[in-house]
């Protein structure tokens, strides 16, 4: 059975990059993925898809038509294509299927699916909880977070960023990874150190000029008055999120990480089958 990894994250932290990188990775194995483009607004593609929006709905044509603007476009042309949930899932289905009477079949092992830059418009939106509840209701489904690591150096814009994951678990009930990209220009050994060593994060938001300035009082470290605690509530939970994650540091430009990646989507597939799926199972 293949797993499905569904690339979400903020608009240019990098998902199609990766999804471009992880799709060659595959290729060089011989070991094909099944590709799909969630992604309307893309002009050119850097990768080959199985199944692409685009080709069932023109999102600049949906713009004029129904008079939106850009998100507004997107979100319609993702309502318009989860319709199709069905075919979508049948061609899936038929893929994943093994073929007897074809000598050459192999397994198909991974389905890549990246997702519109808006982050907000396929984690927040009906349709987009469709198209994630059919992946994992017939494979198990684990979701990458991509983070644009050095846009997310400072202990403000970290935090905000876990916090945006912990919500998109929550939000999804899948198994997470979460692959700091862009390493080739900042290593991510900062916030894999923040994410193990609650003291060493402490110390940060203490130097941090932004913490400072959060802190309200005059003078106040971040440690201290209503920022300074809500700070230390917030990374209290994050320390119980993260002891639920896979991390991973990627440079999708140059290729590295790449491994260790598909090292955690072997690890997250299983957990999903472990834990995840009984819980489905159960609800529904
Ligand atoms: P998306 O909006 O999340 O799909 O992001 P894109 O894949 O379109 O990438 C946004 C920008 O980040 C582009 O200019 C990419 O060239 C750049 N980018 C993506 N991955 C990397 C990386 O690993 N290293 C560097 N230096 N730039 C990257
Ligand atoms: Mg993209």
């Amino acid at each position: 059975q293949p797993v499905v990894v569904v690339c979400v994250g903020m608009a240019g932290s990098g998902k199609t990059t990766f999804m471009q990188r992880i799709n060659a990775h595959l290729h060089a194995k011989k070991d094909i993925p099944y590709v799909v483009n969630l992604d309307p607004a893309v002009t050119h593609s850097p990768f080959q898809s199985n199944i692409d929006i685009r080709d069932s709905v023109n999102y600049k044509k949906v713009m004029e038509e129904y008079n939106l603007g850009p998100n507004g476009g997107i979100m319609t042309s993702l309502n318009l294509f989860a319709t199709k949930v069905d075919q979508v899932m049948g061609l899936l289905e038929k893929r994943a299927a093994p073929d007897p009477e074809n000598p050459a079949y192999k397994p198909l092992k991974h389905v890549l699916v990246d997702t519109p830059g808006q982050i907000e418009v396929f984690v927040w939106s009906a349709s987009g909880s469709i198209l994630l509840d059919s992946f994992a209701s017939s494979f198990p489904t684990v979701i990458a977070y991509i983070v644009d690591t050095p846009r997310t150096a400072s202990t403000a814009t970290f935090m905000s960023n876990m916090l945006y994951a912990c919500s998109i678990l929550y939000k999804t009930k899948l198994p997470m990874i979460v692959v700091f990209n862009k390493t080739d220009v900042k290593d991510a050994g900062f916030a894999k150190e923040w994410m193990t060593d609650y003291d060493a994060f402490q110390k940060a938001l203490n130097d941090d000029e932004e913490g400072n300035a959060f802190g309200g009082q005059e003078g106040s470290g971040s440690g201290s008055g209503y920022m300074g605690s809500l700070l230390n509530s917030m990374s209290l939970i994050l320390e119980e999120f993260y002891s639920h994650l896979s991390v991973v540091s990627v440079s999708s430009m140059q290729g590295t990480g790449i491994d260790d990646f598909f090292e955690a989507v072997k690890e997250k597939a299983a957990e999903f089958k472990r834990d995840y799926q009984p819980e489905r199972d159960r609800r529904r």
